[in-house]
């Protein structure tokens, strides 16, 4: 289905925002239209990356979507940040960067996991780039195959 992610955006980050006294900015200029086979999931991918922007940092956290060929969601904070050595582990199950920096936040490292499964499931990538001390950016990219999908299926096919 074809849906426009700023609001998808404003329903997932307003449910934050009722739970959590935290700023969460959203940038991004309508409507930013993408194709999706899924939104709940997309929904549950979005707020393990928004719960994981606030439980490891303390400022605010800026959401921005936009399209730059393929269409892209941002989620960025200003935290801890993850040293690059664990950057690539991660989305493992049971996987938590330090054990005494998170056990404060709690949770089993199971969060990133699941939002690559949901992600694979979705067909989008996750990016994830970071810098200790200074934060994180994760994104959401769409495939631009969808976008252009029709165009392309059409050669293929003759
Ligand atoms: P849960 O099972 O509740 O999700 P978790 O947050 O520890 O627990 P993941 O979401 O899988 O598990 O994250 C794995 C690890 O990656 C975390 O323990 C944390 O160290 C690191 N991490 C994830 N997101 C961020 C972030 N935005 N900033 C800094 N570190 C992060």
């Amino acid at each position: 289905v074809q849906v426009n992610i700023v609001r998808i955006l404003e329903e997932t980050i307003g449910a934050m925002k009722a739970s959590y006294d935290r700023e969460f900015l959203l940038e991004a200029e309508e409507p930013v239209l993408t194709e999706t086979t899924d939104i709940a999931k997309l929904k549950q991918l979005l707020y393990i990356l928004l719960d994981n922007a606030r439980k490891y940092s303390e400022d605010r956290i800026e959401v921005v979507a936009k399209k730059e060929g393929a269409t892209v969601i941002q989620i960025r904070d200003y935290g801890i940040g993850i040293p690059k050595q664990s950057l690539s582990h991660v989305f493992e199950r049971f996987y938590r960067v330090d054990k005494a920096r998170s056990r404060e936040t709690g949770g089993f490292g199971l969060g990133l996991a699941l939002a690559k499964q949901l992600a694979d499931s979705l067909e989008v990538t996750l990016e994830i780039e970071s810098v200790e001390q200074l934060g994180t950016t994760i994104s959401i990219i769409f495939s631009s195959n969808f976008n252009a999908g029709g165009l392309e299926l059409s050669q293929e096919g003759s």
